[in-house]
């Protein structure tokens, strides 16, 4: 069985490629290389010792998607493909919603004119807004504030009117919560482009001395110490909760939804002490203002996944800084030189 996977040498994309082969998927990486490197999928290969087929191409332009779908036979996509920094895409928004949403569109069609019509979507916890209670469970209202969570939102729609409309295609929707860690190879991770919005990486490479200080963005939240609290999860978890997510697409008949987080929430100065433990590295930091447009609290109900996928995160927030850590350390520049 071949797997697409659009975005396959972003950062969720990376991770996953490993677990779909240990799985014994076969896959092709699609990827416009906006937002990452080649590297990635080469240190894929050497961590797999394997051959990763690669085509770079973008998924609004029907004839790179064309051309992998003449070549492979493709049973399912996983589609990683798009934009994902909130306040860029305040500052673009027709750039997002064109990349995101009508390159989803796009791949649509292409999927439907091929004859693939299976489909596991990168969503996110952002569509739910601000959650009026914690944890929250895959029921609860959607809303967006900006524009990158509206794509989501969108989205999830237009994949849900496409399955009204044919209900042999097989959609997931997988609501990710903060995605962090890295392989424990130490040769992949996360290498954003310039200052990190996020906040593990602005830690590690505060750690690392790239930056001077963190801003912790607001204390004076109502929650365990003030700071904002968010469900952090290791990346190869949420990678398994693709391959999951892929194994069980095919028994269902409807359109799923699903929650991936550990349903555990921690504040940003838990997590900037757990990762100060896994460095051994002190990490400097200021109480800023609160940054527009966060929330106080974010963590899910996990029970779903575990019900219909099986599915349970099993790294807990010491591993998740120790990999990070093990990344940055090993890769200062990130994939800007290959020495790991
Ligand atoms: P990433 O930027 O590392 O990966 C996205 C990949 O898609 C990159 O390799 C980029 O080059 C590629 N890409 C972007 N536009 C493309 C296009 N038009 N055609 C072809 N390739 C294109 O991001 P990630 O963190 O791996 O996120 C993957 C997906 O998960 C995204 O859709 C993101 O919105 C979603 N998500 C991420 C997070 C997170 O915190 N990282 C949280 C929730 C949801
Ligand atoms: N955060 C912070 N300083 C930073 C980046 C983030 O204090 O430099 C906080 C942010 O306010 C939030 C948490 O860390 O409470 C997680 O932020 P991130 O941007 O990683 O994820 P998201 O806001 O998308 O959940």
């Amino acid at each position: 069985m071949r797997i697409l996977v659009t975005g396959g040498a972003g950062y969720i994309g990376s991770h996953t490629c490993i677990l779909l082969l240990e799985a014994g998927y076969d896959i092709v990486v699609f990827d416009n290389f906006c937002n990452a490197s080649k590297e990635s999928i080469s240190r894929v290969e050497k961590i797999m010792g394997k051959t990763i087929p690669l085509m770079e191409g973008d998924i609004r332009n029907k004839e790179d998607l064309n051309r992998v779908f003449e070549r492979y036979t493709i049973d399912a996509v996983i589609h990683f493909a798009g934009l994902k920094a909130v306040g860029e895409s305040v500052e673009k928004p027709l750039e997002y919603y064109d990349n995101n949403i009508y390159g989803t569109l796009v791949l649509c069609q292409v999927m439907a004119a091929h004859g693939c019509k299976s489909i596991v979507f990168s969503s996110s916890a952002t569509v739910y807004g601000d959650p009026h209670t914690t944890p929250i469970r895959e029921d609860f209202p959607l809303s967006a504030t900006n524009p990158y969570g509206r794509s989501k939102l969108f989205i999830e729609e237009m994949l849900r009117d496409l399955y009204v409309s044919d209900k042999t295609w097989k959609i997931v929707l997988l609501r990710y919560f903060n995605p962090i860690g890295a392989h424990e190879s130490g040769t992949i991770g996360e290498d954003p482009n310039g200052i990190p919005n996020n906040l593990l990486p602005f830690i590690a490479q505060t750690a690392i001395g790239t930056r001077a200080c963190l801003s912790v963005f607001g204390d004076d939240y109502n929650t365990v110490d003030g700071t904002g609290v968010r469900d952090y999860i290791h990346v190869m978890d949420l990678a398994d909760g693709h391959v999951k997510a892929l194994d069980k697409m095919n028994t269902f008949s409807e359109v799923m939804t699903i929650n991936l987080g550990t349903g555990k929430g921690y504040s940003v100065l838990e997590v900037l002490k757990a990762f100060e433990a896994a460095s051994g590295k002190k990490v400097p930091y200021t109480i800023a203002p609160r940054r527009a447009g966060d929330i106080a609290e974010c963590f899910a109900d996990p029970a779903y996944a575990k019900a219909v996928l099986g599915w349970e995160a099993q790294r807990g927030i010491d591993e998740m800084c120790k990999d990070s850590w093990r990344w940055q350390s090993n890769n200062p520049n990130g994939y800007k030189e290959s020495n790991s």
